[in-house]
């Protein structure tokens, strides 16, 4: 699928969301890519429920609150998300446009790129088992997007986390589950660890305890699982194996853009926010500039220079006139009040 738009977002947390709202003010059109399912960065994904007391004029907000006020707030400029991809290859075209290429083979052309990637993308911690690529999507599963697929069959979900406990729980009811994890106790929510040792109470669940140490096929794409307990090692039979050890954040593919790093973030100028290669801009968690603080606040700040910037080379013949929300009719009609 390929989609043509003036600026490509990578990374849906708060500082790619206010930059829609800020890109919008000046007539710029916006597609994100996040490789979460769901919009939010870090705010949604590690701490949805726990205030957030450093944002200006709202003296206690939770993570998905301020998720769910930003995107009101850019709603008036209807971005374009493309979730679940990674974004992976970016190339240079005829005309100063970049062409962007994610993990699902979707294509945006833009004439800029803003990399608001926060620590890199969120990605499953996988069992240290050597041959288990080989299976992924396949019959091991690191997420589930479609869970009608297991109904009917046989499941060990291995973990210890709110994942873990949430589709045992949930999947109990349409397949035949079995827990596995490395000690009775867990770091899931207690109420979901209470509703999961009421399901193996009733036997309407199997719990294993050991840690997965192998993974082969056998006749029918059936999984034979090894796992390890105090030294001894069994074997355990399956149709899929949905390992949930939690996710970790990596750079990824943006390592590879040919642009200057510090360290593990990118290197920035404070004017514009501009990496070392013109027309790609870096702002939020993913930056590095001498006093940089990763706070959310800090961010807005960034997409907010950022924005004027873009504006230039999107329409390179206009002037950007600078002007107030309060008081601007131009900008009360973009914004639909
Ligand atoms: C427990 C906790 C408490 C915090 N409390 C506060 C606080 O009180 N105040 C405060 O200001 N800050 C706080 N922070 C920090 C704050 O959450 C971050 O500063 C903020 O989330 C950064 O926003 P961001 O948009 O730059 O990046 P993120 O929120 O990290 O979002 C980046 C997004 O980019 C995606 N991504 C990365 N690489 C790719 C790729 N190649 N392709 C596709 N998608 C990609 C990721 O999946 C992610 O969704 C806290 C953080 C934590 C963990």
């Amino acid at each position: 699928m390929r989609h043509n738009t003036d600026v490509i977002i990578i990374g849906a947390g708060p500082v790619g969301l206010f930059a829609v709202f800020e890109l919008g003010l000046l007539n710029l059109q916006c597609h994100l890519v996040d490789n979460l399912d769901k919009i939010g960065g870090q705010c949604s994904e590690l701490y949805p429920d726990k205030p957030i007391y450093d944002i200006p004029s709202r003296p206690k907000v939770t993570g998905q609150e301020l998720t769910e006020g930003l995107m009101q707030q850019a709603k008036p400029f209807n971005p374009i998300f493309h979730l679940g991809q990674q974004a992976e290859k970016i190339e240079k075209k005829n005309g100063n446009f970049w062409d962007l290429t994610t993990s699902h083979g979707t294509k945006i052309t833009a004439k800029c790129i803003v990399i608001a990637a926060g620590a890199g993308s969120f990605v499953p911690r996988k069992p240290p088992i050597e041959n288990i690529d080989k299976f992924e999507n396949k019959n091991v599963f690191f997420s589930i997007k479609d869970k009608s697929k297991f109904k009917d069959k046989k499941i060990l979900i291995a973990g210890g986390g709110d994942s873990a406990l949430d589709w045992t729980n949930e999947l109990s009811s349409i397949a035949k589950v079995t827990l596995m994890h490395r000690r009775k106790e867990f770091r899931a929510a207690p109420e979901s660890v209470s509703k999961m040792q009421k399901l193996e109470k009733e036997k309407k669940i199997n719990f294993l305890l050991g840690q997965i140490v192998s993974i082969s096929e056998t006749i029918g794409e059936v999984l034979e699982v090894g796992y390890k307990n105090e030294n001894i090692v069994s074997t355990v039979k399956t149709d899929f194996l949905l390992p949930f050890y939690g996710l970790k954040m990596e750079l990824g593919p943006i390592a590879n853009w040919s642009l200057n790093l510090n360290e593990n973030r990118i290197s920035v100028d404070t004017e514009k926010f501009e990496t070392s290669v013109p027309s790609i801009f870096a702002i939020g968690d993913i930056n590095y500039y001498p006093g940089k603080l990763k706070l959310i606040l800090s961010g807005f700040h960034e997409a907010t220079l950022m924005a004027q910037k873009c504006f230039s080379y999107c329409y390179p013949d206009k002037k950007n006139i600078f002007r107030y929300t309060t008081t601007s009719k131009d900008l009360h009609k973009k914004l639909g009040v």
